[in-house]
């Protein structure tokens, strides 16, 4: 039997398929720019004398109702399912889940009537990972779904931690809060972690940082998430790629007034141009570290200040933790990038935090400990595997029916 898992973003469907008991991988996909000109679609998959082959289209996929028939198709041609009673379950990532959501859970008409009801708060995701549930229901309608929300893990955050000081009726009539994200990536790395140190999840202090273009610190103690740096929305927190990250919200009234900027225009600029991107103009890593290097002022100062403020959260969660056992970094600029780690890890040696250059710039496949011999806190870099993380909670979740 087989577990499916689909992913599907505001105009793209990752999907993966997994093999029972184990979890192993048998094809993994990825259908790119559904809505533009053209789509690039492909699968990876294992034959029958077990060899990696790639099945590679570009195609015209305007929408995710024909994305994930595109999907159907390319797993039985190639071979990687017979037919859909393969299916012991179907994994579903979902972005919002509010407050309804504090587990993955089997999806049924009222759950999908929920996170239908969550749209205004994420208005790109939750409606294609509606169209996924709804499309996988009529192709599969025997095979448990389940839904794996991303906000999921932040819901053990205290009240303290998640209010804004804002007017309480704001939350009462709104739901105005910190919701978080990056949460399977976030416990999936911790849970790594402790199996890795051969500690026990629930004894640690963990201090999460998921950097990809999107980026997010979580303080984990005990297995359950007491903070994260995203809020009610993917914009606060760390400098991401495109994304300013926190900043005084003054700022946007003064430009309204200044400039005559709608809240369109602001929302696309915090969004889109802001971040390593409004810094230096660049919001790819690897660009900024080479720039850097070459002496752009702009991105050696995109480079630094990005740290800065993973700094500045290192420290505060080192605080709200009340001490911290391991640091892991995780997501495209976590796993890869070495002067990320170092930069942002500098000058906390008093915190205990002392990471060994030459440990960090080793490169593996795996988990790799970056901390120098003496530093008490460890260092961890873990590959994160969402799609992995959500087929283990899809089938904890049909094994219980
Ligand atoms: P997403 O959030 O879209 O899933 P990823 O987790 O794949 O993104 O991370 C994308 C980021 O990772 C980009 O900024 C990219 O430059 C960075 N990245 C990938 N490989 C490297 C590398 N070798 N060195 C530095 N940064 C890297």
């Amino acid at each position: 039997m087989k577990i499916l898992v689909l992913n599907s973003g505001s105009s793209s469907l990752k999907f993966q398929l997994f093999e029972l008991p184990d979890l192993t991988v048998i094809a993994s996909g990825l259908i790119e720019r559904i809505g533009g000109e053209y789509s690039s679609v492909r699968l990876t998959f294992c034959d029958s004398a077990g060899a990696e082959q790639v099945i590679k289209k570009n195609m015209v996929v305007p929408e995710h109702r024909p994305a994930i028939a595109i999907m159907s198709e390319l797993l039985l041609e190639s071979g990687a399912m017979a037919n859909v009673q393969e299916l012991a379950g179907i994994g579903h990532r979902v972005v919002h889940g509010g407050e309804f959501f504090h587990e993955p859970t089997l999806i049924d008409r009222a759950v999908m009537e929920a996170i239908e009801e969550l749209v205004p708060l994420a208005p790109l995701h939750n409606p294609a990972n509606l169209i996924g549930i709804r499309v996988a229901m009529e192709h599969a309608p025997t095979v448990p779904q389940v839904a794996v929300f991303d906000t999921a893990f932040h819901q053990s955050i205290p009240e303290h931690g998640y209010l804004y000081a804002l007017p309480y009726t704001l939350y009462e009539q709104h739901k105005v809060r910190r919701y978080g994200f990056h949460g399977t990536s976030h416990d999936y790395v911790a849970k790594q972690a402790a199996e890795h140190l051969g500690m026990v999840l629930g004894e640690l202090n963990i201090i999460s940082l998921h950097l990809g273009n999107g980026a997010s610190a979580a303080a984990i103690q005990g297995g359950q998430c007491i903070d994260t740096s995203m809020g009610l929305t993917p914009l606060e927190g760390l400098i991401m790629g495109t994304r300013s990250g926190d900043l005084d919200p003054a700022i946007l009234f003064y430009l309204a007034r200044e400039t005559g900027m709608t809240i369109d225009e602001l929302d696309d600029m915090l969004n889109k141009k802001s971040g390593l991107k409004g810094i230096c103009g660049e919001n790819d890593m690897r660009t900024i570290t080479e720039l850097a290097e070459q002496g752009n002022h702009q991105a050696r100062l995109a480079l630094t200040m990005f740290c800065y403020r993973l700094k500045k959260y290192i420290g505060a969660y080192i605080a709200a933790l009340g001490g911290v056992d391991c640091i892991v970094f995780t997501g495209g600029i976590g796993e890869n990038s070495a002067i990320v780690r170092q930069l942002s890890c500098q000058g906390l040696e008093r915190l205990g935090i002392g990471l060994d250059v030459e440990n960090n710039a080793f490169r593996q496949e795996g988990i790799l400990e970056v901390q120098g011999a003496d530093s008490p806190v460890k260092i961890l870099v873990v590959p994160t595997d969402e799609e992995l993380e959500i087929a283990t909670q899809t089938l904890q979740v049909i094994q219980n029916l």
